[in-house]
């Protein structure tokens, strides 16, 4: 019975990595340093796939991959259906917040009642967080490089993932609220976890020990 597990580039492979060593499952190589998309490991029966983060959850969804790690905002974004949610790794930490330029009277422009325009890659986080406080929002749907809309006149506030805060510092923006704080899931597709039952749970009670000793 194969095993395919769905990544992402970045901090969610790096981070994952010793989770999977602590399942004995190792990477034969560096993905960092390749073009593939499909990599083995020390076990025949167990691939690992690199696809873009979001994409983790419809790739674990629809059966092209039997679990993967997650951010919590993708999760969010993707909606979670069919998804069997059993872990926080605890990983890739950060949180969603609300940026706006410097000098921008946030303040007076989340009045209730009032108009924001948002621009995001997480629109169903956004619109969550303004509907929750009466804000009406005009949201612009980006996929990248958030920070310009508001430096362009494009958007009031970016709704964005901040780690450092370098990135809005470096930007002149200023973070003016905290919606949530991220750290990455596990997902299971719930009909792989009955098919494949014993290994799949092998990985799972693996990664949970790990993220328990730590
Ligand atoms: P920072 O400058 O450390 O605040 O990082 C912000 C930039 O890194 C933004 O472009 C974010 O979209 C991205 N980022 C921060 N944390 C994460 C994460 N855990 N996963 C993916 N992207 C992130």
């Amino acid at each position: 019975m194969s095993i395919t597990i769905a990544l992402s580039k970045g901090r969610i492979y790096e981070e994952t990595l010793p989770l999977l060593a602590a399942a004995g499952i190792t990477v034969a190589e560096d993905p960092e340093k390749s073009r593939k998309l499909i990599f083995p490991t020390n076990q025949p029966d167990v691939r690992v796939v690199l696809v873009r983060a979001s994409d983790v959850p419809v790739y674990v969804q629809y059966g092209g991959a039997d679990l993967g790690v997650s951010g919590l905002d993708s999760l969010i974004e993707h909606g979670g259906q069919g998804l069997y949610q059993p872990l926080d790794l605890q990983i890739a930490k950060c949180r969603v917040s609300v940026a706006v330029r410097a000098g921008f009277d946030y303040e007076a422009a989340v009045q209730q009642g009032a108009r924001l325009k948002v621009a995001t890659k997480y629109t169903t986080i956004a619109r969550e967080f303004f509907a929750q406080k009466g804000v009406h929002v005009d949201m612009v749907k980006l996929y990248g490089s958030m920070e310009l809309a508001p430096l362009t006149g494009m958007a009031d506030a970016i709704v964005d993932l901040v780690s450092t805060g370098n990135t809005l510092k470096a930007n002149d923006l200023v973070e003016v609220e905290r919606i949530m704080d991220i750290s990455s899931r596990l997902v299971v597709n719930q009909a792989s976890l009955k098919l494949k039952q014993a290994p799949l749970r092998h990985i799972i009670d693996s990664f949970a020990r790990a993220i328990a000793q730590d």
